[in-house]
């Protein structure tokens, strides 16, 4: 997926350069000052972000449902729940993490005494810019990640979720330490000023295009990047797979957010008998999540606007269609769309989708899927539905991804002991849980070597 930044408006907000600088100077005061350091103060501001998000479910679901026609069900499970999950454990777990770990000390070569450790230091001001599709908990997990790291940080919602950002903009002074924590609303030229000061974190969500005008501007500080991008995941989908079961698993996570999230299945690899098997079982298991009229279904959400629409209605030709392909560009809907003998070279397997379209592409088994995908971007997600161990540990073993799940996509992210990230063009670095702690510290060696 690529964003044509010309495109986009200015929003005209007036936020220079200069008042960026002012800005994170104001942040970096505060952050000198000692204040953010102490874990009663990280605790209680987690305990705050928690707060903002429990107290303030149905302002959050409306910004929601105007931005993107979330359901209640979804905002309430894939952007509350998700990220007061992430949150707890960061609670929880906290001060066991943030302990200073001993090293060993190769005894030969040190006086008696020696002792060496780690400890994680938090880095400064960190900056966190986030993308619109989960525009609340894209937000703020980075964000208790830095402060659970004891950083001040700006954040900068996405302007094409714009009810959500003035929410955030709003609530976030509200409920956390406003000299430590800033929102800047706005688009390319807010954003511009912000990377051109220096952070001492940059967290970007969003596509790879960005991701390297992003990487650039923070080469100019040497600050670090974290880059959580985008691509295709593949799903691969075994002979020996029970079809209903992936079916209803493939269709649950590919239509949540009418297709826009980042962990989607983007496309199916399989045998051509099972693909047959496929197209009835999914054609039947949509018609079971939003009825026979999607548009008219309060759990289908909508294009966040007119260009991806377009965007995503001319790849709608890349295959026979088996269900769906209608559209409504007023309403910004279309409808949820399995697409079967897809060439790989179709218009629609040459980006990220990122909406409602699953093509189904046939490999004639194991080798040629692997083949297949390792022929291609390292993808952010691998999914892949077997009952085959030979086929679990080759795929483990033969490729490379952000994530590898068995069985359901997407729920990685729901397990904040594993890191959420991509690799090679899907991202770089990760988060969630002490991945979080990693990804805003600096983890300092500490060697202590008696005087006598
Ligand atoms: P977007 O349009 O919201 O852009 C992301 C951010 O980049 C926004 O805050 C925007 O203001 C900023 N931005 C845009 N142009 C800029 C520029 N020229 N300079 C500086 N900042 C700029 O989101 P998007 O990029 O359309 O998001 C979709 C992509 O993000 C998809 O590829 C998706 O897979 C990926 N994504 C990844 C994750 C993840 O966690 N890995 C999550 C969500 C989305």
């Amino acid at each position: 997926m690529t964003a044509t930044p010309a495109t986009r408006q200015d929003t005209g907000t007036g936020f220079t350069a200069e008042h960026a600088a002012a800005l994170t100077g104001r942040l970096r005061a505060t952050f000198r000052s000692g204040r953010t350091k102490p874990l009663a103060w990280r605790k209680q501001q987690l305990t705050r972000l928690r707060a903002l998000l429990t107290e303030n479910g149905d302002a959050i679901a409306a910004a929601l449902h105007t931005d993107l026609r979330k359901s209640r069900a979804e905002s309430d499970s894939m952007e509350i729940a998700s990220t007061v999950t992430e949150i707890d454990h960061y609670l929880e777990h906290l001060e066991e993490w943030l302990r200073p770990r001993p090293a060993g000390v190769p005894e030969a070569a040190f006086p008696e005494g020696t002792t060496a450790r780690t400890q994680y230091d938090p880095l400064g001001v960190a900056l966190v810019i986030s993308a619109w599709n989960y525009p609340v908990n894209l937000l703020l997990v980075p964000v208790a990640g830095a402060l659970a790291a004891g950083n001040a940080v700006v954040a900068k919602p996405s302007e094409l979720s714009p009810a959500t950002s003035a929410l955030m903009a709003r609530l976030l002074p509200e409920y956390l330490d406003a000299d430590a924590v800033a929102v800047v609303e706005g688009a390319v030229p807010e954003t511009t000023a912000l990377l051109a000061q220096r952070f001492d974190h940059v967290f970007y969500t969003g596509n790879g295009t960005v991701g390297r005008i992003v990487m650039k501007a923070a080469a100019e500080h040497l600050t670090p990047v974290t880059l959580e991008l985008g691509g295709k995941s593949p799903a691969f989908v075994d002979r020996d797979a029970d079809v209903a079961a992936t079916a209803a698993r493939l269709a649950a996570t590919k239509f949540a957010n009418a297709g826009q999230t980042c962990v989607a299945p983007d496309y199916v690899l399989t045998d051509p008998a099972t693909a047959r098997a496929l197209e009835t079982a999914l054609t039947e298991v949509i018609g079971q999540l939003f009825g026979p009229d999607p548009q008219s279904s309060d759990a289908f959400a909508r294009i966040v606007n007119e260009r991806h629409f377009d965007r995503v209605t001319a790849l709608l030709d890349s295959g026979r269609t088996v269900t769906g392909g209608t559209h409504d560009r007023a309403d910004k809907y279309i409808a949820p769309t399995v697409l079967a003998d897809v060439d790989p070279d179709a218009p629609v397997m040459r980006e990220e989708i990122f909406g409602p379209v699953l093509p189904i592409v046939t490999v004639d088994g194991l080798d040629e899927a692997i083949a297949f995908i390792n022929e291609r971007d390292k993808p952010l997600a691998l999914y892949a539905f077997t009952d085959n161990d030979v086929t679990r540990e080759r795929l483990a073993a033969e490729t490379s991804s952000g994530a590898l799940n068995f069985g359901l996509p997407i729920y990685h992210l729901a397990v904040p002991e594993l890191p959420f990230g991509g690799v090679g063009p899907s991202g770089m670095g990760n988060y969630h849980g002490r991945h979080s702690l990693a990804a805003f510290s600096h983890h300092k060696a500490v060697l202590d070597v008696p005087l006598a």
